[in-house]
């Protein structure tokens, strides 16, 4: 055995630019999967259904592959990656048992804003890097000038660029050729106390906690005894084996692989990305681990059925244990019941996680609107809220708070030159700052694409930003950001008040220069889901003392019967209560009484 053979690599890419392809090809050309038909599109390493639909890849897989060359049989091992921001967390642990890395650009679209992020991560990591142009079968495919802009975006020497098509498989065996070329073997010495870099575990219910590991040095066999440097617990191996693509037992892990092994570890916490194993007995220093993720966005799930509580939070916490970055804590809600707040990465990783709970665990929930952690300075401490119940009142921030603070982040627009002038109002309608720009490949002519840089709260980007930014510029723009601490704001907690009484899970936080026209918005649409009553209910927006916004709910006349919540109020419920699962029961706000499914729209829709 020598570690001159091992190649350890991940593939760096932009969603589409196409990595799950090119994986398969990689996959195919060394004999580890059969050839697949033409046209046939499932990919091998995108395993979640998820990541299936939406061509994202969520958790990091890892394939191992043969491959003869120079008459030397050499281990290359695929450390999939994924491609998106929210799981940068990701990205740097995958990256960590790598030396080297393909950039994949797709040679039609051009670099995009992420992809530029995880470069720099390999880059800071000293991963050698190959550029790679894929796509070049498209007649779109504009390589020369893309090979510019990476020259311009990432100091590439377009020498090296290898031009590839995925799909047809052109150019892939110089890929392989690259890899094994360019790529330094992992440097690991078999003969020294072994230290295994633990940088993945999944929970799988039969045997407990599978972890991936890279082997650093020495050599790790099934019945060998181990310990953890972070938890100081021992285990014992009971499976050991390489991923190739599905599991595939070996008798002993060597310097430089990556594999898999199962040691009867119960608790998916004592699995701690970063940590180093050793054998008992011979102790080792750790390797430096990972800085743990840290939740950014919160958002509060409930069933649908209040009673199904019990179930939901079941599944969540099982759900979490395979995505350790996902915190949970007990919420409740007067208008929603029992349910969780949960603290995600971002918002895709919000909406991966509520759609595999939908998938997976044939949850029935509503998901409330994001919100980020505030912090409020007192004058003798911090305190970070991230739901807008806690928040100070505004008596309490006049007389008690000495400043409010919100995150906020570095964000990079990656558009077409005539997208600009959108890409800027963009911003700007959502508070950003210090704006600047530049071009990717200038003097290039026709449609250049500029990026554009500025800093913006956190809180902006959250909801619809990224839609938004999708639509006003037809698809074209590309959007990036990486927290940037907190900054002073004027913000303040926004109630609305039915029949004069304030409903708590209706508040908001808001910045003081949009609270009129949000206000007005929140009051119209308040208007157009509750249910007229007996009597006239106004409906008003306030922050502190002031009334922003006030709309008038007029009582229903006898005649009214035909409308959605409308009518006679006991057959209502009775009609109410048949529907199934429960889904519009009646929630008693002040005097008012609101379907839940009123709340479901508000709730849903902020
Ligand atoms: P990923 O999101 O980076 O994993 O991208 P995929 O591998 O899923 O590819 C995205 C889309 O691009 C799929 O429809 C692929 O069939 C297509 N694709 C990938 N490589 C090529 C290529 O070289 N040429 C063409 N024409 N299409 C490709
Ligand atoms: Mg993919």
């Amino acid at each position: 055995f020598s570690c001159d053979l091992i190649r350890n690599f991940s593939i760096i890419a932009h969603i589409d630019h196409g990595k799950s392809t090119l994986a398969d090809r990689l996959l195919e050309l060394t004999g580890t999967i059969k050839k697949k038909e033409v046209g046939k599109n499932e990919q091998v390493l995108d395993k979640l259904k998820v990541e299936r639909e939406r061509g994202i890849t969520v958790k990091a897989q890892t394939a191992s592959m043969m491959h003869t060359s120079g008459g030397k049989q050499h281990v290359l091992n695929l450390i999939d990656t994924p491609g998106h921001v929210d799981f940068a967390w990701e990205v740097s642990r995958s990256l960590a048992a790598c030396q080297g890395a393909l950039l994949l650009v797709d040679a039609s679209q051009g670099v995009q804003a992420q992809t530029i992020s995880v470069f720099h991560i390999a880059q800071e990591r000293g991963l050698k890097i190959i550029p790679v142009l894929n796509k070049i079968d498209l007649p779109a495919a504009q390589p020369e000038r893309i090979a510019a802009q990476m020259e311009a975006t990432f100091g590439t020497d377009p020498a090296d660029i290898i031009r590839i098509s995925a799909k047809t498989g052109r150019g892939v065996d110089e890929v392989l050729r690259a890899i094994i070329d360019r790529i330094p073997p992992p440097s690991g010495v078999p003969t020294k106390p072994l230290k295994a870099f633990l940088f993945d575990s999944q929970y799988d219910r039969y045997r407990g906690v599978i972890s991936l590991v890279s082997i650093q040095d020495g050599i790790l066999k099934k019945g060998d005894r181990i310990a953890s440097c972070y938890t100081k617990k021992k285990y014992e191996i009971a499976e050991i084996g390489i991923m190739n693509p599905e599991e595939n037992p070996v008798n002993g892990l060597y310097p430089g692989q990556v594999g898999y092994i199962a040691c009867n570890m119960k608790e998916s916490s004592e699995a701690h990305i970063g940590d180093t194993l050793y054998r008992v007995g011979a102790a080792v220093d750790p390797m430096p681990g990972f800085k743990p993720a840290k939740a950014m966005v919160y958002a509060g799930i409930f069933p649908i059925d209040t009673s199904d509580f019990p179930k939901l939070e079941e599944s969540i916490k099982r759900l979490a244990l395979t995505d350790r970055s996902v915190t949970v804590q007990r919420e409740s809600s007067t208008a929603l019941g029992q349910g969780c707040r949960l603290g995600f990465l971002g918002t895709l990783h919000m909406d991966v996680f509520r759609q595999r709970l939908e998938d997976e665990h044939d949850a029935n929930i509503i998901i409330t609107a994001p919100t980020v952690p505030y912090k409020i300075v007192y004058k003798d401490r911090e305190v970070f809220v991230s739901n807008p119940t806690e928040f100070p009142d505004a008596i309490d921030v006049a007389s008690k708070v000495k400043e409010i603070q919100e995150p906020v982040v570095k964000a990079s627009i990656i558009a077409p030159e005539e997208y600009f002038g959108e890409m800027m109002d963009l911003c700007f309608s959502h508070r950003a700052e210090e704006l600047d720009h530049r071009y990717l490949d200038a003097g290039t002519g026709t449609s250049s694409r500029i990026m554009l840089n500025c800093v913006m709260p956190l809180s902006e980007i959250v909801t619809g930003f990224f839609d938004q930014l999708k639509s006003r510029s037809s698809g074209f723009a590309s959007f990036d950001y990486e927290e940037a601490g907190y900054k002073a704001s004027d913000l303040a907690k926004m109630v609305f008040l039915l029949n004069g009484k304030p409903v708590d899970a209706l508040a908001l936080i808001v910045h003081r220069s949009n609270e009129d026209k949000i206000g007005k918005i929140w009051v119209k649409k308040l208007v157009k889901v509750i249910p007229r009553q007996m009597f006239e209910v106004p409906i008003q927006a306030a922050v502190g003392k002031k009334i922003i916004s006030r709309e008038t709910l007029s009582a229903y006349r006898a005649d009214v019967t035909a409308g959605l919540y409308g009518g006679d109020v006991s057959r209502k419920m009775k009609q109410l209560e048949n529907q199934k699962e429960g889904k519009k029961k009646m929630k008693r706000m002040g005097t008012v009484d609101m379907p839940q499914e009123a709340f479901f729209d508000i709730m849903s829709s902020r």
